[in-house]
């Protein structure tokens, strides 16, 4: 029980797959508890006295919203329009406001961390995939700069309140929620909520705020006991990796919810309209790929090509595979396409296992998460991934980083470095479906060796550095699900990436290594162009607040075409994105310097630079430091850093990401909403941009436009 008398979870006690009982249980505390969160502490208007200042843009309120939970204030900022012509939106937004506001200095958890959540042009225009926003905060798990994205409602609510971003620091003085309702933000408290899982917060915070279908944010236990890999949901999807939960957990904020009636003007609806109709037609031909298969349908190709996590990345196929593919997860569960809000592909699936010892356990597992709980700890039970995937979520964990933890459990137990008596008497053993679930146990209550887990590899390495070789992170960031000695384009990626192991932002390589007949995948040369290349792409995908999966079908590739941003904005953004791409990669890559980081850190773990895989496709690959070394090289040199991959000031300057380029976009003064004034005359020309006074359609100039 809590101080308010409700009940709180006691993990210890719960029966297995008991979520539901659990649920009713819990019932009269939960409606308790939101009778509770309806008495407002504090109940804030946002002051609109800087809507005349803000940016006229379409696809842009050109408002930020900031919440201080110190002073229980909030505000909201104007948009630097100067801004938004360098760095677009969602995650170039975002790393622009934590370059400007986060010090290397700055502790994860401390007040002064701050959680940028921004949106993009195209978030919440009713266009498929427009879902997604970004995140940016120093992350607990990796000490360094965080960036995440998400897709769900949240975005696409936070924009229909009328704001591009929301901005929260301080620190509360006790535990308390947040309300956004269009313009008024609202402060409850929280302490009925402690010990909710995320799910039952999420819907604890709808039901106070009496839409159903209002955007979340809501942490579970585990975040609540700052442990270091837990995550942020999103209505019923995650901001996952780097630990964004434990943040939200410091600063004792339970969850935020956001109800909005606002449309954000388009610079031609009409247009938007039928582009949207068209590009749902295309993606609903494409559908079809994902039909009853979501991203599990890569387990059976990534385990043939040798690539499999296994046994914590000991080998690179899994004897068990076909226990936890598409076909399996068919046959032990009850499986439903899911998908986001107007997208037509639903690339994601839900799963009830029908029978067993696990019945009834429910979760949406990704390949990613069923590569890393099943055959990198040896499990080759669907329903006990599905189970411990659950677990994941009631807790609020990271299921990537989980599976690390268990499996370099697992692999210290079997090597006899630790015993029974750090793991509270569980036979941490590759292929015990029950010691998988049971470390999971202990890393969310903090218990024996769970509480040194629920550190993070970062601490972990640095605390046991004995345990090194076992550890599979780059910069603190454990590895995604596929064994970079397979591919060696990935191996780069991981590097690379500015949050550390992620094959993501990274630039997830795969596809063009093996479907390009230029790319090898054990090749060295031409690797630096691809990574970068993709991570370009990707840094201005997820500025724009569209969702990657689709983005082919708007023409946001490598060379981009199509109308969609012009059609929101009004502006001829398109042929800069691959620029503004690389502009986002690097200013991230300027504060990771700015925290210290070295082409030291860019290095991959000694399991794959001195072991060589034993089985499959890849028996006897090995990616060498040397081979590594290599492909670095021409990376950094494609990206304008130096040979410690640190960017050269005249990338800075190429980029326009020099302080003094900056404080003038930052502060310039082009509305570019308005259509441009003629020099020597008074009228405006509705031909924004026309160059000549032929062109003009007021003719009142000979002198070139403002534009
Ligand atoms: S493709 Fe998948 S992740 Fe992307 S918007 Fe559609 S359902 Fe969501």
């Amino acid at each position: 029980m809590d101080p308010h008398g409700h009940v709180v979870d006691d993990f210890d006690a719960r029966p297995d797959g008991a979520l539901r009982a659990n649920v009713r249980k819990r019932d009269d505390a939960l409606a308790q508890c939101i009778r509770d969160c309806r008495v407002v502490k504090y109940h804030r208007r946002v002051q609109n006295a800087s809507r005349r200042q803000t940016v006229m843009l379409k696809g842009y309120w050109g408002r930020i919203l900031r919440v201080d939970l110190n002073r229980r204030t909030c505000t909201v900022e104007k948009l630097a329009r100067g801004i938004i012509a360098r760095f677009l939106g969602g995650r170039g937004l975002a790393a622009w406001y934590y370059f400007n506001e986060i010090s290397s200095e700055v502790d994860a958890f401390s007040p002064a961390n701050t959680l940028f959540f921004m949106t993009g042009p195209l978030t919440g225009t009713d266009l498929p995939g427009g879902t997604r926003f970004q995140l940016a905060t120093k992350s607990p798990e990796t000490r360094m700069y965080l960036c995440s994205s998400c897709g769900g409602d949240f975005a696409t609510r936070l924009k229909e309140a009328g704001f591009d971003g929301l901005v929260i620091s301080g620190k509360a003085s006790d535990w308390t929620w947040l309300s956004i309702v269009d313009d008024t933000v609202s402060f409850h408290d929280a302490r009925g909520l402690l010990g909710f899982t995320s799910n039952l917060t999420r819907d604890a915070l709808r039901e106070a705020v009496g839409d159903a279908k209002a955007g979340t944010l809501s942490i579970g236990p585990a975040a609540e006991r700052l442990v270091r890999i837990s995550c942020i949901n999103v209505d019923e999807r995650a901001l996952g990796r780097g630990g964004a939960g434990a943040i939200m957990g410091s600063k004792l904020l339970k969850g935020v919810a956001v109800h909005g009636s606002k449309r954000c003007p388009l610079a031609d609806p009409e247009r938007v309209g039928r582009i949207r109709e068209s590009v749902t037609a295309r993606l609903r031909k494409s559908a079809g790929a994902w039909e009853g298969r979501s991203t599990l349908q890569y387990i059976e190709p990534i385990n043939e090509l040798g690539c499999m996590p296994t046994r914590n990345f000991q080998t690179g196929t899994f004897e068990g595979a076909s226990g936890v593919d598409i076909f399996a997860a068919r046959k032990r569960a009850r499986v439903l396409n899911t998908g986001c809000l107007r997208c037509p592909v639903a690339c994601g699936m839900s799963c009830e296992v029908r029978s067993g010892k696990y019945a009834g356990s429910r979760a949406r597992p990704e390949y990613e998460s069923v590569a890393l709980l099943g055959p990198n700890c040896g499990v080759a039970d669907f329903a006990a991934i599905v189970k411990a995937h659950q677990l994941c979520d009631e807790l609020g964990l990271d299921t990537m980083s989980a599976g690390h933890a268990v499996a370099l459990t697992m692999e210290l137990y079997e090597r006899g470095l630790i015993t029974g008596k750090d793991t509270n008497g569980i036979e941490a053993r590759f292929g015990n479906a029950e010691s998988l679930i049971g470390v999971i146990r202990l890393i969310g209550e903090r218990a024996a060796i769970g509480n040194l887990l629920a550190e993070g590899m970062y601490h972990v390495k640095r605390v046991r550095p004995e345990w090194r070789p076992y550890i599979l992170d780059v910069k603190g960031m454990p590895f995604a699900g596929y064994d970079p000695r397979g591919f060696h384009g990935n191996a780069l990626t991981y590097g690379t990436s500015n949050r550390g192991a992620c094959h993501n932002i990274g630039g997830w390589t795969i596809r063009a290594e093996l479907q390009d007949e230029r790319q090898d995948r054990y090749g060295l040369s031409g690797k630096g162009a691809l990574v970068k290349r993709i991570q370009d792409i990707r840094a201005y995908q997820d500025s724009i607040g569209i969702c990657s999966v689709v983005c082919d079908a708007y023409g946001f590739t490598q060379d981009p075409t199509g109308d969609v941003l012009e059609a929101v904005t009004g502006l001829p953004l398109t042929s800069k994105l691959l620029r503004i791409g690389e502009r986002v990669y690097t200013i991230e890559r300027m504060i990771l310097n700015r925290e210290g980081i070295r082409r030291r850190d860019d290095q991959l773990p000694e399991r794959i630079t001195k072991e060589a895989l034993s089985t499959g496709a890849t028996k006897g690959r090995m990616l060498t430091a040397e081979m590594y070394a290599a492909m670095l090289d021409e990376y950094y040199m494609l990206r304008g850093w130096n040979a410690d991959g640190v960017v050269k000031e005249e990338t800075v300057r190429k980029l326009g990401l020099s302080p003094r380029s900056l404080w003038k976009a930052a502060n310039a003064k082009k509305q570019y909403s308005r259509p441009p004034r003629h020099f020597g005359c008074d009228r405006r020309c509705s031909e924004r941009g026309s160059p000549t006074r032929k062109d003009l359609q007021c003719g009142g100039s000979s002198r070139p436009c403002r534009m």
